[in-house]
């Protein structure tokens, strides 16, 4: 039922088939594939080498690049270029919300392809002068400028905390024990309780532990400790 294909209307399509040359193949080896060239470095051409891949980044609000020299790179190229592209990060990666939580990553990742660089001998055989390796980053003029946002932010971490110190800690609210009396001077369920003695007259209550909570018991304010936090039950008891 399949129909023949049809007739080529050209008997020779390709011109050049209907006279077969021998095919020149002055470069490949007679015993079949070429070796494997062997990796050299890519800005000098020397040897060894390592294919290590070194990564910047740059963050500006919302706006971001992701940097990355490809290995291989012989130790000097590798070193230049870890040390460039660290210092450069150390002071351009932080100036976004994303970018500062990728940054510590970046400079990671980094540390891992300079220890490699770090373990290759000295090169040979390039078909130029290897990079500078220039100063280490620590020594970099980046790196002075990176303590800027680096105190910026740990600034920043102080202020919040001390803020944290003084809005919780409010001695009103927290440092009772089971057994004390307090006196609440807000609206249930809100709570502004004062210290009084359990004799005092007026509306008062009984600091107890929770597991001796009643049903017509208040629980009270957390009490928070190194161990976590510690609820109370406040009984009436006046
Ligand atoms: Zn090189």
């Amino acid at each position: 039922m399949s129909a023949a294909p049809p007739p080529s209307s050209n008997p020779h399509p390709y011109p050049y088939a209907a006279h077969p040359q021998p095919q020149p193949a002055p470069y490949a080896a007679p015993w079949g594939a070429a070796p494997a060239p062997v990796p050299a470095c890519r800005i000098c051409g020397a040897l060894p080498v390592s294919p290590a891949t070194v990564r910047g980044h740059q963050g500006f609000l919302v706006i971001m690049r992701f940097l990355k020299a490809e290995g291989p790179f012989c130790r000097p190229c590798g070193t230049a270029t870890y040390r460039r592209m660290t210092a450069n990060t150390l002071i351009q990666g932080w100036w976004g919300p994303l970018s500062a939580l990728i940054t510590p990553f970046t400079l990671l990742a980094n540390l891992f392809a300079r220890s490699a660089f770090r373990k290759l001998p000295q090169p040979y055989g390039g078909w130029r002068p290897p990079l500078d390796p220039g100063k280490p980053v620590p020594l970099r003029p980046q790196a002075l400028l990176f303590l800027i946002p680096a105190g910026l932010v740990l600034a920043a971490l102080t202020v919040l905390m001390a803020i944290g110190v003084v809005v919780g800690g409010d001695p009103e609210s927290t440092g009772f024990t089971a057994g004390e009396c307090v006196r609440n001077n807000a609206d249930w369920p809100e709570q502004d309780l004062e210290r009084v003695a359990c004799d005092a007259t007026g509306e008062r209550y009984e600091v107890t532990e929770h597991q001796d909570c009643g049903p017509a018991d208040y629980l009270m304010y957390l009490e928070y400790s190194a161990n976590g936090a510690t609820s109370y039950c406040l009984s009436r008891r006046g």
